[in-house]
């Protein structure tokens, strides 16, 4: 595919080259990660009794008994996943930075020089991010785009027309507006009908235009954009952004803990894995994490990759251990959850023995 230079249009994101080759996408290899299966952050029911007692002691007005009366029926892993894709990409676009020509760099031939000299296009401008999966940008001066040339504003005269005065150097007074018609007899409301006879405006004598003062009347003033040199240094700027890029999503079928609390939270990862192009998880032992993955992966693509060059990509799956412990008090059956990697999370909606405030005092 023909490429237009890139150098005709400054600021927008130049479209990064097509792939000339083919990634072989390999499937992430859970086996390598240790293959999770819910058994493995199965939780004893000595562990879930002392979780429940450290949780129950750190509320000032629950009950111990609870813990200590109470029989455990059913350990229930009810694990979450944490599923987060990242994509490090890399987006380049170009700015012309002119600067007033200062003194002599021993070459003038090439002021007024358009001829194309052999610039390297934004892409093929060699860059390498300072670190991978971190936001960072980069401002490099492109080889051989440096120039000398005329100014444009002042077409290399130095002095520019007055936009006050239009370059007549002179303005219109304001003082009196003599230029507006004057009122007739009576149209004014005066008192006899007649014009106010006053004498010659003070500021213009009556001639209705004043000296314009920011250019000293001469309708011209010094050229600011090459500092009256007439002549400019310009050369191509490139600017390069890299980007890291997530998006994450949660499989938590009980939905006890919030998903703000849950990303939190320690869990263990049981899949990593880090390439130039990512292929979805098809393979883990939860559907929903492999469905979320393929859908991140493809949204990820057509979101950044026509604009952007994707460099990398990392994906991870986290399992945080949740188990729905039940227990038998008092004949009831209720139940309590254990979760995160150290099991020293405990949520135990409706505790039976709570105390008021006033039995305690
Ligand atoms: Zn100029
Ligand atoms: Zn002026
Ligand atoms: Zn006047």
């Amino acid at each position: 595919m023909e490429r237009a230079s890139a150098y005709e249009i400054f600021g927008a994101p130049v479209p990064p080259p097509e792939e000339t080759i083919d990634i072989e996408l390999t499937e992430t290899d859970s086996a390598e990660n240790g293959l999770y299966t819910p058994e493995s952050s199965a939780i004893s029911e000595e562990e879930a009794k002392a979780a429940f007692m450290k949780y129950v002691q750190r509320h000032r007005l629950y009950g111990t008994g609870v813990v200590r009366q109470c029989t455990i029926d059913s350990i229930r892993c009810v694990d979450a996943f944490h599923y987060m894709l990242e994509t490090f990409t890399e987006s380049r676009s170009t700015r012309l930075v002119e600067k007033p020509f200062e003194g002599d760099t021993g070459n003038d031939d090439d002021v007024n020089d358009d001829t194309p000299k052999s610039i390297l296009e934004p892409w093929d401008v060699s860059v390498e991010p300072h670190k991978y999966f971190e936001d960072d940008s980069a401002h490099i001066r492109v080889p051989n785009s440096e120039q000398t040339k005329s100014c444009p504003s002042c077409l290399g005269v130095c002095k520019v027309t007055c936009s006050f005065c239009g370059g007549t150097g002179s303005t219109r007074c304001l003082a009196c507006g003599v230029e507006d018609p004057p009122s007739k007899p009576g149209e004014n409301g005066g008192e006899n009908g007649g014009i106010i006879e006053k004498g010659p405006c003070q500021e213009c004598n009556g001639t209705g235009r004043k000296g314009c003062s920011p250019c000293s009347e001469s309708g011209d003033k010094a050229c600011s954009k090459c500092n009256e040199k007439g002549k400019l240094k310009c050369h191509v700027e490139l600017i390069v952004q890299w980007k890291n890029n997530w998006d994450d999503f949660i499989v938590d079928y009980v939905g006890a803990v919030p998903e703000k609390v849950l990303r939190r939270l320690q869990g263990k990862i049981v899949i990593k894995d880090e390439k130039r192009k990512l292929s979805p998880l098809s393979n883990f032992p939860n559907v929903d994490i492999n469905a979320a993955s393929k859908e991140l992966i493809e949204n990820h693509h057509s979101e950044y990759s026509s604009h952007c060059k994707i460099l990398k990509q990392r994906h991870q799956v986290r399992v945080i251990p949740i188990s729905d412990v039940r227990y038998t008090w008092k004949n009831k059956n209720r139940n309590f959850f254990v979760f995160g990697e150290n099991h020293d999370n405990v949520y135990a909606p409706n505790y039976p023995q709570r105390y008021l405030c006033c039995n305690v005092m």
